[in-house]
């Protein structure tokens, strides 16, 4: 509580102090956003807009929607989409209170028109149990149970379109893991773990969607500077974008097509249809157009017609009997998937993939960059980058009222 004032002040310095770092390094923060908080200080939040600040639905009020019926759910959102209307606040995605939603709550976003939820988190593992004492340590365990992560060492951390809507996951630890669980109080060791999140997503190319409340800005500022600074300093780039960049990314990125025709003796025309953004990679394979060394082995190319020889089919063979899930999968990544009995024409062939499922995608994923094989794909991201960096933070109460209210909103809402 002594986080707050009886008026907004002591909040709107954090909050803007937070938005200075981010502009020094060019980008902005995505900050999900309670609706009735939003209601009670819109001046405020518009101000932040005013600032390049974009914003996300973070419940109508700041309760565990896990527990929630999708019927009180839609409910809820719908309450919170007219007060984010009425004070003209745009947003597209939403972030769960706690991090914690149910089936229901996606369902409902869906039925919603929300773009993307940002709600299911990934857990590293970067943190050093024997430096913390035992009762921090089993804080910050209880902690992660209440989350239900996913284990970054088994899973990408990418978004991922389902039924819809783009998922785009949370890396843990955030700052209130590492703070008020684990109790550090030096923000080098808070930029040090953050460091070793932010060094594997890149060695991996995914994405890291970091956590930073503004109340604990002080603390983290420096930590927030040095991932940013270092993320400007990587080559090839890391795309720095707000959580709304990366959903609208996904989708435009689903509708790029490849056109292959093989013209015989290991020649292939292709034709890709992808808006100016897409980053064109290729793999052992001879090309006729100029190309640029990438990372990982790959080139990257600019232009969108070309002939390409290779010495086998460019693709990534699949079994006959492949899951639907699993060649969805597999397209998801850029590639282009063929369904063959013929191994033998393929750089890499995967034979056994009637039962995919998401376990299994992460190892799929290594064995595939790990192979010689020629091939061609679409990479993750835009502008030739090769991770991701998100920045993002919730705001569920601006003065100490928002705060005792939020108390009272909660057991209302639990007591019917
Ligand atoms: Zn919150």
């Amino acid at each position: 509580m002594s986080r707050f004032g009886i008026t907004s002040s002591k909040i709107e310095a954090k909050l803007n102090r937070y938005v200075d770092v981010t502009q020094k390094f060019g980008c902005a923060p995505t900050f999900p956003l309670t609706a009735v908080t939003l209601s009670r200080h819109p001046e405020l939040i518009r101000k932040l807009g005013s600032r390049g600040v974009e914003f996300a639905v973070h419940g109508y009020i700041h309760t565990d929607y896990r527990s929630l019926s999708l019927e009180t759910q839609i409910g809820h959102f719908k309450k919170a989409i007219d007060i984010f209307r009425n004070c003209q606040i745009s947003f597209t995605g939403f972030r769960a209170p706690y991090l914690r939603r149910n089936g229901e709550t996606v369902e409902a976003l869906d039925k919603l028109d929300f773009a993307y939820d940002s709600s299911g988190t990934i857990w590293w593992d970067v943190v050093d149990k024997s430096k913390y004492p035992k009762q921090a340590w089993d804080d910050y365990e209880r902690l992660l149970a209440f989350y239900e992560p996913r284990n970054a060492q088994g899973y990408l951390s990418l978004p991922r379109i389902i039924d819809g809507i783009i998922e785009i996951p949370v890396s843990i630890p955030d700052d209130e893991a590492m703070v008020d669980r684990l109790g550090i109080t030096d923000g080098k060791e808070i930029a040090r773990i953050w460091e070793m999140i932010f060094r594997r997503t890149y060695a991996r190319g995914e994405l890291v969607t970091l956590q930073l409340h503004h109340e604990r800005i002080s603390l983290c500022e420096s930590a927030l500077e040095t991932i940013l600074q270092q993320a400007r300093e990587m080559d090839p780039p890391v795309w720095i974008a707000t959580l709304g960049e990366i959903a609208e990314w996904c989708k435009e990125r689903h509708g790029f097509t490849f056109d292959v025709n093989s013209q015989g003796n290991g020649q292939y025309r292709v034709k890709a249809n992808c808006s100016g953004r897409a980053t064109l990679l290729l793999r052992n394979c001879k090309v006729n157009r100029p190309t640029a060394e990438w990372s990982g082995g790959y080139q990257s190319i600019d232009a969108t017609d070309f002939l390409i020889e290779s010495p086998t089919r460019p693709f990534v063979g699949v079994g006959p009997n492949s899951s639907p899930y699993a060649i969805n999968f597999l397209k998801s990544e850029g590639f282009i998937v063929e369904e063959s009995d013929q191994p033998d024409n393929y750089g890499i062939y995967l034979a056994n993939l009637a039962d995919f499922q998401e376990a299994d995608e992460k190892l799929i994923s290594e064995a595939i960059e790990r192979s010689n094989a020629p091939l061609l794909r679409y990479w993750r991201w835009p502008d030739k980058a090769k991770s991701a960096l998100a920045i993002t933070g919730d705001i569920d109460s601006i003065t100490l009222m928002d705060f005792v209210m939020r108390v009272f909103e909660v057991w209302r809402q639990n007591g019917r």
